[in-house]
C-alpha cells in the first residue's frame, strides 16, 4: 500500500522561517495562530489524513461512486464516516469568518491541509473544497439571510457545496450557457436545463447539497453579459432551517472516468428548481469569479499534493529496490545488488520532483498569506498590491503547478519500472488522479491565455511591475552575498529571460495576437519557474540563518534544503532559456498549416 507523511515540518518552517507569519499579528485572526497552535492543527491534520483518509484512497478508486435508480449517490465504504470524522474536526472553516461559524485562522492553514487532504485521497478531498469555494462566494455576494440561512451549516460541514457550469454544449466558452431562470412572483426563480460534469453534484455525506448555478434569465442578453448566479439546494430550507421539501434537481447520471473515482462527477437536471439570485441580475460570473479564483488555488495545490505523495512513495521504494550496482562501486556490499537510489538518473528523478515541490508549497504559502492582507488588511494600498499578485499569480499557480504535478507523478511512477506500472504500488492511481487538475477549473492553456491575455496588461502592468520589482530588489540586495550567489545569480538570469519574453509579447503580440497564443503556455512556465526560484532564494536564505543559529535538530533538514535549492538553481532553472527562445520564434510554424492539414 503506498505511504503518506504529511509534510508538517516543511509546512512550519515556511510559515515561521521563510515567511514569518508573526510579522502579520495585525491581520485579524493571525494574533491568534501561535506558533503552538499552529503546530498543533498542522499536526492533528497530518495524522486524520495519514491514519484516516490515505488508508480509503485505494478502496475509493477501486469501489467508485454508485447512483441508485431513484437518483441518490452512494460514496465508496468508509467515506461517510470520514467526512464525519473531517466535520467534527471542524476543518472545513478554519479560515472562514467567526462571524459564520468559522475559526478565522489565517487561510495558509487552509491550503496547507488542503494539501495534506489531496495527497492522502484527493477524491474525497474534493467534497470539502468544493464547499469551501462556495462559502467563499456566498460570503462575499449573498444577501445578509442567504448568509445566515446557508453559511453556518457550510462551514460545518453540515451541508455541501458544488458549482454549475459546464453544459454539454458550453466549456470553456461560458457565454454558451443555456440554463434558463424564470422569475416567480414570490422572488425565487424556477431554474430549467442541464449541467454536466458536476463534481460531489449529489452523495450520501451531507444532509444537504448547496448548489451554486450560473444562468440566464429569460430575455437576459446573450453571451457571458447575460449570466446571472444562483443558490439551488438540494432539499429546501425550512422555516427553521432544517432541510425541506426536495427540490426539482437530481443527479441524471454519474460519469466513468479516468481517476479520482471516489468523487461522483454527476450530470445534475434541473427541472424548474426553486433557486434564488446571488448578487445582482445578470452580474453572475462576477460572483461565480469568487468560487473559480478560490477554486483555482485548490486546483494548484491538488497538483503540487499528488506530486508529494507520488515522490515519497517512489523514495521510499528507490531505498529498497536492489538493482544494479553505483557507476563509483558497490554502495551495499553485503546486499546482491545496491539500491536503485545509487543511480544519478533515479536522483535526477527524484530531485527534480523534490525541489519542484518544496518551491511549490512555498509559493502556494507565499500566495496565501497575500490572500489573507488583501482579504484582511485594513490597509487600501497593501490590498490592493496583494489584490494585484492574486491575480497575476492564480493562473500560474493553477497551471504550472497542475502540469507538473501531473508530469511528477508519472516520473514518479517511472521509478518503480514495471511496478509502477501494476495497480498495487498505488503510482498509477495517482497518475489518473493527477491528470484532472490540469482540466478543470479551466483548462490549463486557458490559465496561460488568461496571463498573457489578461493579467499582464491590467491596470497598466502595475502587478507584473511588482512582481518584477520584488524579485530585481532581492537579487540585488542579495547580489555580494557569495554563499547566496548559488541561488540569487541563477534567478536573476531567469528573470532576464522572462523580462525579455515580456518585452517580445509586448511589441509583437498587438498586431498579431497568434504569437501572445502560441507563446502563452510557454510563458506560463517560464513565469512558474521564476516565481519558483525565487521561492529558493528565499527558503535558502532562511536556511542559511537557521543554520548560523545553530538551531537543534533542524541542521540536516537544512543542508538538504541548500543543496536542493541548488540542484533547482542549476538544473531547472536554465530551462527559462528554451520557454524564452520558443515564445520568440512566434505563432508562424505553430499556425502556418490549413486546418484541413490536420
Ligand atoms: C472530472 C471532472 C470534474 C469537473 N467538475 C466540474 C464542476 O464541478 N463544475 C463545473 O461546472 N464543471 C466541471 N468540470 C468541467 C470542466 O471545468 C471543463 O471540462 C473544462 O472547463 C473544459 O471545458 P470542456 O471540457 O468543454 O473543454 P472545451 O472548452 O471544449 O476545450 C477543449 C480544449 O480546447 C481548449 N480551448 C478552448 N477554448 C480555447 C481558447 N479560447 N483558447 C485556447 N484554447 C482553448 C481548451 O484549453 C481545451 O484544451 C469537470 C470536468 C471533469 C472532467
Amino acid at each position: 500500500m503506498p505511504v503518506y507523511k504529511a509534510p508538517v515540518d516543511e509546512t512550519l518552517f515556511l510559515l515561521t522561517d521563510v515567511f514569518h507569519i508573526e510579522r502579520y499579528a495585525n491581520l485579524p485572526g493571525f494574533a491568534d495562530a501561535s506558533p503552538d497552535l499552529v503546530e498543533a492543527i498542522l499536526g492533528e491534520a497530518g495524522k486524520f489524513c495519514e491514519d484516516v483518509l490515505a488508508p480509503l484512497n485505494r478502496i475509493g478508486d477501486t469501489q467508485g461512486c454508485r447512483r441508485h435508480d431513484d437518483g441518490r449517490v452512494t460514496t465508496p465504504d468508509g467515506f461517510a464516516d470520514a467526512y464525519r470524522k473531517l466535520v467534527d474536526g471542524g476543518w472545513i472553516g478554519i479560515s472562514v469568518p467567526p462571524e459564520v461559524g468559522g475559526h478565522g485562522l489565517p487561510i495558509a492553514l487552509t491550503q496547507a491541509v488542503n494539501e495534506f487532504l489531496a495527497s492522502a485521497n484527493m477524491a474525497f478531498a474534493m467534497y470539502p473544497e468544493l464547499t469551501q469555494g462556495a462559502i467563499a462566494a456566498l460570503y462575499v455576494h449573498g444577501t445578509p439571510e442567504q448568509k445566515a440561512l446557508y453559511l453556518p451549516k457550510m462551514v460545518s460541514g453540515e451541508w455541501a457545496g458544488t458549482m454549475n457550469l459546464t453544459e454539454p454544449q458550453c466549456g470553456t466558452d461560458l457565454g454558451l450557457i443555456r440554463t434558463k431562470a424564470a422569475k416567480q412572483a414570490d422572488g425565487s426563480y424556477r431554474i430549467t436545463g442541464a449541467k454536466i460534469f458536476i463534481s460531489a453534484g449529489e452523495h450520501d455525506l451531507a444532509a444537504n447539497i448547496v448548489h451554486l448555478v450560473l444562468a440566464r434569465i429569460e430575455g437576459a442578453p446573450e453571451g457571458t453579459r447575460g449570466l446571472s448566479l444562483f443558490v439551488v439546494p438540494k432539499f429546501l430550507p425550512a422555516a427553521d432551517g432544517a432541510p425541506g421539501a426536495r427540490n426539482a434537481v437530481t443527479c441524471g447520471a454519474i460519469e466513468e472516468k479516468m481517476g479520482i473515482h471516489a468523487n461522483a462527477t454527476c450530470v445534475m437536471n434541473y427541472d424548474g428548481a426553486t433557486g434564488w439570485l446571488i448578487a445582482q441580475e445578470n452580474h453572475g460570473l462576477a460572483a461565480m469569479f469568487t468560487m473559480m479564483n478560490e477554486a483555482r488555488l485548490v486546483v494548484g495545490v491538488q497538483g503540487l499534493a499528488l506530486s508529494e505523495v507520488a515522490y515519497q512513495n517512489a523514495a521510499a521504494y528507490a531505498k529498497e529496490r536492489l538493482q544494479g550496482r553505483a557507476l563509483t562501486g558497490a554502495s551495499a556490499k553485503d546486499k546482491p545488488a545496491d539500491p536503485i537510489i545509487v543511480h544519478p538518473d533515479v536522483r535526477r528523478t527524484l530531485m527534480s520532483i523534490r525541489a519542484f515541490n518544496e518551491a511549490a508549497r512555498a509559493l502556494v504559502m507565499w500566495t496565501a498569506i497575500t490572500s489573507d492582507v488583501a482579504h484582511r488588511s485594513d490597509d487600501a494600498k497593501a490590498r490592493q498590491a496583494a489584490d494585484d499578485h492574486m491575480g497575476l499569480l492564480t493562473p500560474v499557480i493553477k497551471g504550472v503547478l497542475t502540469d507538473t504535478g501531473f508530469a511528477n507523478t508519472v516520473a514518479a511512477q517511472q521509478v518503480f519500472g514495471g511496478h509502477g506500472y501494476i495497480k498495487e504500488w498505488g503510482m498509477e492511481q495517482f497518475v489518473r488522479d493527477a491528470r484532472i487538475p490540469m482540466i478543470y477549473e479551466g483548462a490549463n492553456g486557458i490559465q496561460a491565455h488568461d496571463l498573457v491575455g489578461r493579467k499582464l496588461a491590467k491596470d497598466g502592468g502595475r502587478a507584473l511591475t511588482a512582481f518584477f520589482t520584488e524579485v530585481q530588489g532581492y537579487v540585488k540586495e542579495r547580489a555580494a552575498d557569495a554563499a547566496m550567489k548559488p541561488y540569487v545569480e541563477p534567478l536573476g538570469r531567469a528573470l532576464g529571460h522572462l523580462q525579455q519574453a515580456t518585452m517580445w509579447l509586448a511589441q509583437n503580440a498587438l498586431a498579431k495576437p497568434d504569437n501572445a497564443g502560441a507563446g502563452a503556455t510557454d510563458y506560463m512556465h517560464l513565469f512558474g519557474l521564476v516565481a519558483l526560484g525565487y521561492m529558493w532564494a528565499r527558503m535558502a536564505r532562511a536556511a542559511q540563518e537557521k543554520l548560523a543559529a545553530g538551531g537543534a535538530g533542524a541542521a540536516a533538514r537544512m543542508q538538504a534544503k541548500l543543496v536542493t535549492g541548488r540542484f533547482f538553481a542549476e538544473r531547472m532553472l536554465p530551462e527559462t532559456a528554451t520557454h524564452l527562445a520558443r515564445i520568440q520564434a512566434g505563432a508562424a510554424s505553430t499556425m502556418d498549416l490549413p486546418a484541413e492539414a490536420f
